[in-house]
């Protein structure tokens, strides 16, 4: 099953992809994580894409399409992936349907008032990438990651002047997209203004519907 997640920041894609991944046991692969651990490494590929990412600006087209393609050529994709902030132009979304056409794509939505609210609050693990929030998942103790003990960080762009700007990127960038997917009658969204329990059922229950759709027995 190969699914693209769409959404705006805070609107929990993360915890949704986490949990469909092991649900159906196919990888979530997030191209802004890639490109993170590039940079953090320091290889031929992170050098080539730093200035884009400190500048917030989309990395070049054919960068990411052969970064996203050798990704999914790799044995644990046979059964399927969750993509996660690929595709951003209709440029990628045409070289996905080239080389790995997905079958569904999610639309998460939610109020601004709600998304605000979750990116403020978010704290995320600088050692090992993981996400709490000091209302709806704090960590054991206040300040530290459950997984790995190191202090949690707000990340730069969870701060609140930096939000509103984001949401206007999102919706710039990712309105062509998912008309793209509509347009193939391969969207489905789901409002997710609830916390993630009540989400992620939804969103199984829909990626469900889809699979019976498709196999009727
Ligand atoms: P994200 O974590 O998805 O917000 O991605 C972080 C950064 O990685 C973005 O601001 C871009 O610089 C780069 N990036 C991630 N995915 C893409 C993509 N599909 N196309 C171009 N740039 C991307």
């Amino acid at each position: 099953m190969r699914l693209v997640l769409i959404g705006p920041p805070g609107v929990g894609k993360g915890t949704y992809a986490q949990a469909i991944s092991h649900q159906y046991r196919i990888p979530h692969i997030s191209t802004g994580d890639i490109f993170r651990e590039e940079v953090k490494r320091g290889s031929e590929l992170g050098r080539a894409v730093k200035v884009y990412l400190e500048r917030g600006l989309l990395v070049p087209d054919d960068i990411v399409i052969e970064v996203v393609k050798a990704r999914l050529s790799r044995e644990d994709c046979r059964e399927g992936f969750i993509l996660d902030g690929f595709p951003r132009t209709v440029q990628q979304a045409e070289a996905l349907e080239a080389f790995a056409p997905p079958d569904l794509a999610i639309n998460f939505t939610a109020d601004d008032n709600v998304i605000v609210e979750r990116l403020s609050g978010r704290r995320v693990c600088p050692r090992c990438g993981a996400i709490f929030h000091v209302k709806y998942m704090p960590p054991r103790f206040p300040g530290l990651c459950d997984k790995c003990g190191a202090p949690l960080i707000v990340r730069h762009d969870d701060k609140p002047e930096v939000i509103t700007e984001r949401l206007r990127v999102y919706r710039e960038q990712f309105t062509p997209i998912i008309e793209f997917y509509e347009k193939r009658r391969r969207l489905v969204t789901v409002v997710a203004n609830e916390q993630a329990p009540q989400v992620i059922p939804k969103v199984i229950a829909l990626i469900e519907e889809w699979r019976r759709s498709r196999n009727p027995s």
